[in-house]
């Protein structure tokens, strides 16, 4: 029996491991982590993240051929095929901070699997690294491996959080980087039949090492430099006139472009665009190669213009001062159908409003309150460019309050804003929130999922992004 481990019981880790284990019964896969805490959660009734399907996922598999252990080193020792999924957030000391991969995580992984295996080994890169990481990771395992031979493989993984299961279930595409010797090429065919329990062989890409790890830094720039685009479009779509909406459909159309991801909103968030970008212009700039490093950063520059723009927006909106004014803050995960928080622009507009003195009350349909608390008291790493807000002092936490209901969080409010593009938000009974706010009531759309025809109606003052503004 084929015996997979994988290095990291997180967001990547977690779900991709249930999906192989699910589709290959004939495969005994082991997810393997540091963190107890995790690690319990995965083996109970609480998964540690939310994503839908997953549940269903765990549940049909664990304790058949999944499992989820601490033990990390007797399950690396006795894999044929070790992946690490380990995180690989931006450095935010020393050489490269604020831009380069921190790989502490990955090197330390890599240092522990020289040490344990009795036996050779692929090892497969599933987090997101810089272009070349496959070097200095075959430099450690075969500087530690007493003639153990190891092959590594590049496997980025493209699934989006919200629809990670369906994404793993019938994937655009699996990207297999190796190397061109017949070790490498043996050790692509090993994945490859893994993969190929589920997926289209045409499906199945197989790359040199240096292709895949830069192809998944390059898609998530691609997919957030779209949304840069369409966000810088919706500033212009309101000093004019012009819908985004109805300039996106039409721009969308274009069959060389496509209408995926044109979307106007407050901003991308997530834990993986920003970091990825800043990743590549660090490369960039390594290899001397500045204008380009410039270029990427300009999608950065733009949503971070974006969310401050729209904070400008609500003050300026609310008679220029937001000071003593309950706010209602619907949605702070990044995205919906995730309780993910990492990097969600409702970090930064919370914190732009609370700069001006707001009272926030928030509400998340899977988002808890110590995420919130967490997330707004962090000090977040100062980028050097000038649109950054400002850490908040942990006081500020008690302008703040987490509800557990919408109705709630807009009792007594005088704005609502809508941070994420949860389905429940489109069908609130907006007449009965309307009744127990004060008026002048607003509503700030930051993605567009409310009919502000129908609010307008109803008595609110409603701002779309990139929409033409009431009078
Ligand atoms: P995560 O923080 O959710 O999970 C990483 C896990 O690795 C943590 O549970 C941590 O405890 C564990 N870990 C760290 N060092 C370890 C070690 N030495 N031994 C055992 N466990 C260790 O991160 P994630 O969101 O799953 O992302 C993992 C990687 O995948 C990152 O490189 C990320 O960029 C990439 N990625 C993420 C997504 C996403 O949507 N989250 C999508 C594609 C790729």
């Amino acid at each position: 029996m084929v015996k997979i481990c994988c290095i990291g019981a997180g967001y990547v880790g977690g779900p991709t491991m249930a999906v192989i284990a699910l589709k290959c019964p004939s495969i005994e896969v082991a997810v393997v982590d540091i963190s107890q805490h995790r690690i319990n959660a995965w083996n109970s009734d609480q998964l540690p993240i939310y994503e839908p399907g997953l549940d269903d996922v765990v549940k049909r598999c664990r304790g058949r051929n999944l499992f989820f252990s601490v033990d990390v080193e007797k399950h690396v020792s006795e894999a044929d095929i070790v992946f690490v999924s380990v995180n690989t957030p931006t450095k935010t000391r020393g050489l490269g901070a604020g831009k380069a991969a921190d790989l502490t995580y990955w090197e330390s992984a890599a240092r522990m699997i020289a040490d344990v295996s009795k036996s050779n080994k692929i090892v497969v890169e599933k987090s997101t690294v810089p272009v070349k990481t496959a070097e200095a990771i075959e430099k450690i395992l075969t500087h530690n491996s007493k003639g153990i031979k190891f092959q590594i493989l590049s496997n980025p993984e493209f699934l989006a959080e919200g629809t990670a299961i369906s994404d793993l279930f019938n994937p655009d595409r699996v990207l297999i980087g190796g190397r061109e010797t017949p070790e490498g090429q043996e050790a692509i065919k090993a994945l490859k039949d893994v993969y190929a329990h589920w997926v289209p062989e045409d499906r199945i890409l197989t790359t040199n090492l240096w292709s895949a790890e830069l192809s998944k830094l390059a898609a998530n720039a691609f997919l957030a430099q779209r949304i840069s685009s369409v966000n810088a479009m919706s500033a212009l779509c309101e000093a004019t006139g012009a819908d985004v909406t109805e300039v996106s459909y039409a721009v969308g159309k274009d069959t060389r472009i496509g209408p995926k991801f044109l979307n106007a909103s407050v901003g991308f968030g997530g834990s993986c665009f920003q970091k990825d970008i800043l990743n590549l212009v660090y490369i960039c700039e390594c290899n001397g190669l500045p204008d380009v490093a410039e270029y990427w950063k300009q999608v950065i520059k733009i949503n971070d213009y974006q969310k401050n723009r729209f904070v400008n927006r609500v003050v300026s909106s609310m008679f220029n001062t937001v000071s003593n004014k309950k706010i209602a803050i619907l949605g702070f995960a990044f995205k919906k159908d995730t309780g993910d928080t990492r990097e969600t622009p409702a970090i930064d507009v919370c914190k732009g409003l609370l700069g001006d003195k707001a009272l926030l009350s928030i509400y998340d349909p899977q988002v808890t309150i110590d995420q919130i608390q967490r997330d707004l008291t962090m000090n977040k790493f100062d980028w050097d460019h000038p649109l950054h807000l400002q850490p908040m002092s942990p006081t500020t936490v008690k302008q703040v309050s987490v509800v557990w209901d919408a109705y709630e969080a807009a009792k007594d409010a005088h704005g609502l804003c809508i941070l994420t593009e949860w389905d429940e938000f489109k069908t609130l009974d907006y007449k009965r929130i309307y009744e127990s706010m004060q008026k002048p009531a607003f509503v700030f759309d930051g993605r567009n999922v409310v009919n502000a025809d129908q609010l307008r109606e109803i008595g609110f003052i409603v701002y779309s992004i990139g929409k033409p503004l009431d009078a």
